[in-house]
């Protein structure tokens, strides 16, 4: 496991055997051995596929591509993640990003597992063609290991519900009369795919710095209001009143969050400044997320980044570069592209007292630390963009039974099962000085070395 979610995962440990409420029969000797078993379980994967998928390009020539499936744990259910299509793509990355999973999984009482799958690709750099031969021919290679009851890929970066589609037909094709619609999740929804699941993680990302800034800060205010926890002041100080919201990323969960931000007029919430990988757009008086967009759907999903472009849709921004969406003076900054974004190097330049991650593992450990020490609060990815997953169980469920939900009941069920969760981390995150991540870790790590424990796994 990477070093961060590593790192977490231990100090969560540590916090836990020093807890003697929490497994109280593993007394000394017992207790020591046993949280040492549980390092080494959650530390590392159980299993690790790798493969070179051999595809013939447009060119004629054969290419070999690597391409991943970690699988992390299965102690909830089984394996769930996305598979990621992108250059940058390592086991070191996959491994933590399958980490991850089994810990959101867990925070949110999701019944599964946790995997991620990855392919060392730029998909922009690859035609429609090839992008489904490299699709089938990842199913082929893992095809023993994937299924509806062992291991559920999704979408992640770079992929979407076309590729599901051509995965789940592999998998049908190579396992005929065999269940096959809970095998991939993030399927278009004439595929057996769940209404609600494309807008499913960015909507929980709203929602989740909505609901702990507005909703439960309200209702909570009369224990909350004389706290000194640094904390609770970041939060007060930004409840009540309209706020400014810069987002990183314009994909499918950065233009969702931006709009549903847009969207929510009773808390006159502005969306100031949105970013992609070209360009940052800003305005302090606002921008018009429709109309973006409604751009970036007619150009490949970039903003716009001309003055004529922006001309075009009659609208008003400055043109900066990609970066300086961090950078800006603004209350709330989502951060929905990729990891390590703001590290030690330019955590100095942040402003925003409010940072949710979209992405996953946007903020490294390093710069958590400085950020936290500021009183800055970080709501992090295992809880704030389990979003997809929970909606992709509803998807695996609804396969399952082959009925299924209007869009409204899947974001409502989406809605409770994010509030169910939140309403019993914030008031442990309100009430300690610990940041929200540890608070979540604990959570996570509580539920899985519960569970372990009381499967006789931890001897
Ligand atoms: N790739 C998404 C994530 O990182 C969704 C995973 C899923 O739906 O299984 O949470």
């Amino acid at each position: 496991m990477a070093s961060q979610t590593g790192a977490i995962v231990q100090q969560s440990l540590n916090a836990l055997m020093g807890d003697e409420a929490f497994l109280p029969n593993l007394q000394e000797q017992a207790r020591e051995q046993a949280f040492l078993s549980l390092a080494a379980i959650l530390s590392t994967p159980n299993k690790v596929h790798k493969a070179f998928l051999r595809i013939t390009a447009d060119s004629g020539n054969v290419v070999r591509i690597p391409a991943y499936r970690i699988q992390h744990n299965d102690t909830l259910g089984p394996y769930k993640g996305g598979i990621r299509f992108h250059e940058s793509v390592s086991e070191e990355e996959v491994t933590n990003l399958a980490a991850l999973m089994t810990l959101k999984n867990a925070l949110h009482e999701v019944p599964f597992g946790g995997g991620k799958g990855g392919v060392v690709i730029n998909p922009r750099q690859y035609s429609a063609k090839e992008l489904y031969l490299i699709c089938k021919k990842y199913v082929q290679y893992f095809s023993d290991v994937l299924g509806p009851d062992k291991d559920i890929p999704a979408p992640d970066m770079g992929t979407g519900e076309r590729e599901m589609d051509w995965m789940m037909a592999e998998y049908k094709s190579i396992h005929p009369g065999q269940p096959y619609l809970g095998s991939f999740t993030g399927k278009s929804v004439i595929n057996g795919g769940s209404l609600g699941r494309r807008e499913a993680t960015g909507k929980g990302v709203y929602f989740t710095f909505r609901y702990m800034i507005h909703d439960f800060l309200k209702a909570q205010s009369s224990w909350l209001s004389g706290s000194d926890n640094p904390f609770v002041q970041t939060a007060i100080a930004h409840s009540g009143r309209p706020l400014t919201i810069a987002v990183q990323g314009f994909g499918n969960v950065g233009s969702v969050a931006a709009l549903e931000a847009y969207k929510c007029t009773y808390l006159h919430n502005k969306v100031t400044a949105v970013s992609d990988r070209n360009v940052t757009l800003y305005n302090p008086d606002g921008l018009s997320i429709p109309a973006l967009i409604d751009y970036a759907a007619q150009h490949q999903g970039d903003l716009p980044v001309t003055e004529d472009a922006l001309a075009s849709l009659g609208l008003k921004a400055q043109i900066l570069g990609r970066e300086a969406v961090l950078y800006l003076d603004v209350d709330v900054l989502i951060l929905a592209a990729l990891e390590e974004q703001i590290r030690k190097d330019n955590v100095g330049q942040v402003k925003a007292r409010i940072i949710v991650e979209g992405a996953n593992a946007p903020v490294t450990g390093e710069a958590d630390v400085t950020l936290s020490s500021r009183g800055t609060i970080i709501i992090p990815d295992i809880l704030a963009n389990a979003g997809g997953v929970i909606v992709s169980y509803f998807e695996w469920l609804q396969g399952r039974e082959t009925q299924f939900y209007t869009e409204e009941e899947v974001h409502k069920l989406l809605y409770d099962k994010m509030q169910k969760t939140l309403n019993g981390i914030l008031p442990v995150f309100f009430g300690d000085p610990h940041p929200l991540r540890q608070n979540c870790y604990i959570q996570a790590v509580m539920k899985l070395s519960t569970m372990l424990y009381r499967q006789g796994k931890l001897y």
